[in-house]
């Protein structure tokens, strides 16, 4: 799979998952990685906190 912010391949024991409250799986190649893209999110969905 490939990560989810960067787009590079993510082995599946050194990588990140994070399923979404929907079911969705998204991948992260890092640490780094999942948490710019958490912040992206909470940018495009400002109401998302439930
Ligand atoms: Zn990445």
């Amino acid at each position: 799979m490939e990560c989810n912010y960067c787009g590079k391949e993510v082995e599946k024991s050194k990588g990140k998952m994070l399923v979404q409250s929907s079911g969705k799986r998204l991948f992260f190649c890092s640490g780094k990685c999942q948490k710019n893209w958490e912040k992206n999110r909470s940018h495009s969905y400002p109401d998302k906190e439930e």
